[in-house]
């Protein structure tokens, strides 16, 4: 495996056997089985894999999330051979924006609700990145999680937009035992706050539930999340949302299709979580 940080070893080794598939699976690090799920279908689906960890400045709103965010390079890279991943990049800061950069990619309608209302910026740091991760790369297949729900559907739109060469693959959430979804954020919380953190979970299955009872409503819906998320003093909620699963439009009235999300503060520590209920609809 190779583990480099710069560009050019990574564009050399992508172009040593120009005839290979490649699967991309870019991370912030401090990997976990949910980002290992993704290595794992890409592993499946491809001749090469190639993984980044890059903890990327510039889609961080709060200074003291980017300070905070857990970094374990040689672990994860431990746990990338032993998946068989072809080559880690491990840029600097520097080597991903070097002094004088200047260009940045913007998606716009579908970045506007939801995490992107929360977190001014954000979807744009992320777009840059990873269509300048696309361009050194040039995967045939880049594997993304439905954890980070709008992000996903905020690539795929960058990807048909800009007719990037590639097949963007949504894989499922992964959760722990007790069905809070994995994160690297959960390695901040403290022994209460851990146990609090289920409530993210609870608050979309009794709406799942509601659901299942013939609930359509999408006010009902997010009123039933709302009321298990205040039932746990150690929750502060940013935002709790039932929206159309392809625009993110938030919806009133009966649902056919929903996407239920939010965003909760547990502590000092931003969760977020999801899930579809009615099938996703096709984008
Ligand atoms: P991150 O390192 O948080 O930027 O995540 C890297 C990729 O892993 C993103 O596409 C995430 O959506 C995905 N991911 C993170 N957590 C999970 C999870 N619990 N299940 C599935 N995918 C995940």
């Amino acid at each position: 495996m190779l583990v480099t940080p710069f560009l050019h070893e990574v564009r050399a080794a992508r172009w040593a056997e120009p005839g290979l598939t490649w699967g991309l699976v870019p991370t912030m690090g401090a990997l976990h089985e949910g980002h290992l799920s993704l290595v794992r279908r890409a592993r499946a689906e491809n001749d090469r894999v190639g993984v980044s960890i890059f903890v990327n400045p510039i889609q961080f709103n709060r200074p003291e999330d980017l300070a905070s965010y857990p970094r374990q390079v040689e672990r994860d890279c431990e746990l990338l051979a032993a998946e068989g991943v072809d080559v880690v990049w491990t840029p600097s800061e520097a080597e991903m924006y070097p002094p004088g950069y200047q260009t940045y990619v913007t998606v716009e309608e579908i970045t506007r609700p939801l995490e992107g209302a929360a977190r001014p910026g954000h979807f744009r740091g992320v777009t840059t990145v990873v269509a300048k991760l696309f361009n050194v790369f040039q995967p045939t297949r880049a594997y993304f999680g439905q954890k980070d729900a709008q992000q996903a559907a905020v690539i795929r739109q960058m990807v048909r937009d800009l007719a990037f060469n590639l097949e963007v693959v949504v894989c499922p959430i992964v959760r722990e035992p007790d069905g809070l979804a994995m994160s690297s954020r959960n390695l901040l919380l403290k022994a209460d706050e851990r146990r609090a953190a289920t409530v993210l979970y609870r608050a979309l299955k009794a709406a799942e539930a509601a659901w299942q009872g013939g609930q359509r409503d999408a006010e009902a819906l997010r009123a039933t999340m709302r009321a298990v998320l205040a039932g746990e003093p150690l929750a502060r909620v940013d935002y709790v949302s039932a929206a159309d699963p392809v625009t993110l439009t938030e919806l009133d009235g009966a649902a056919t299709h929903v996407l239920l999300s939010m965003a909760v503060f547990i502590g000092q520590v931003r969760l977020i979580d999801n899930l579809v209920l009615g099938g996703e609809g096709s984008p």
